[in-house]
């Protein structure tokens, strides 16, 4: 592959972007630089771009919704989660919406190339939901490990179940289909009083209050490219 379509794969940017690194220094090849946007990229060279941070221009943020907020930009009766946010971040895309009245982890991005893997159920990222319930039900000794079949058929992929105590416990599962968490509980003949992500992948909740968000460090955006292969 030619080296300025290779790094713009990469996601170095635009053509022309890429174009400009190459003129400015920034890309060696095996070690040299080179100004040859034509060169022939073989499996066993060395890319390099140097001085660049190609994240820069993208933003992902991690924000703690509260009840009541609806996940989307705009509503006719509710607040919605982006009047939460400054100005600048109101182009921001939801990874994962939270019903109405499920609170907790939501991560927003303007990184179109990670929203759109991270919500592609062929990626398996694990989500951690503290759930609040009534009933009886002796979870322990329940396997979950092929799944529950929902009321209308569907098969869940695999899950786990931690129980904290008699009225709570943690829901770890790797799919996101629509009101999955309610359904399983459900399907389980318990009544589901509250519901809260925890965590997406290891990015945690903790730390931060009802409306608050903050943006992710190095670390966290990393891990998010790397469970997406990107
Ligand atoms: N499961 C649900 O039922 N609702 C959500 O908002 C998220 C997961």
């Amino acid at each position: 592959m030619r080296l300025d379509k290779y790094l713009k794969k990469l996601g170095y940017g635009t053509k022309e972007i890429v174009h400009q690194y190459i003129k400015d220094n920034n890309v060696l090849v095996n070690n040299t630089i080179t100004h040859d946007f034509h060169y022939q990229v073989n499996e066993s060279d060395l890319i390099e771009v140097i001085n660049i941070n190609k994240y820069k221009d993208y933003i992902y943020l991690i924000l703690n919704k509260p009840s009541d907020y609806v996940s989307s930009k705009v509503d006719r009766n509710c607040p919605t989660i982006y009047s939460l946010l400054d100005s600048k971040y109101q182009n921001l895309n939801i990874v994962g919406r939270l019903d109405k009245d499920v609170t907790g982890l939501i991560l927003l991005t303007n990184d179109n190339h990670l929203y759109k893997r991270l919500i592609n159920p062929k990626y398996h990222i694990e989500k951690k939901y503290l759930v609040t319930f009534k009933g009886m039900i002796n979870l322990e000794a329940l396997d979950f490990s092929n799944g529950i079949t929902l009321e209308n058929n569907y098969q869940t992929m695999p899950f786990k179940i931690d129980l904290i105590n008699e009225e709570e416990c943690i829901i770890s599962l790797i799919e996101g289909k629509y009101h999955e968490v309610k359904n399983i509980f459900k399907a389980l003949n318990l009544h589901l009083i509250s519901l809260k992500r925890l965590s997406l992948g290891n990015i945690s909740l903790e730390g931060l209050k009802e409306k608050e968000y903050r943006l992710l460090n190095k670390e966290e955006i990393s891990h998010l490219l790397t469970i997406v292969n990107k």
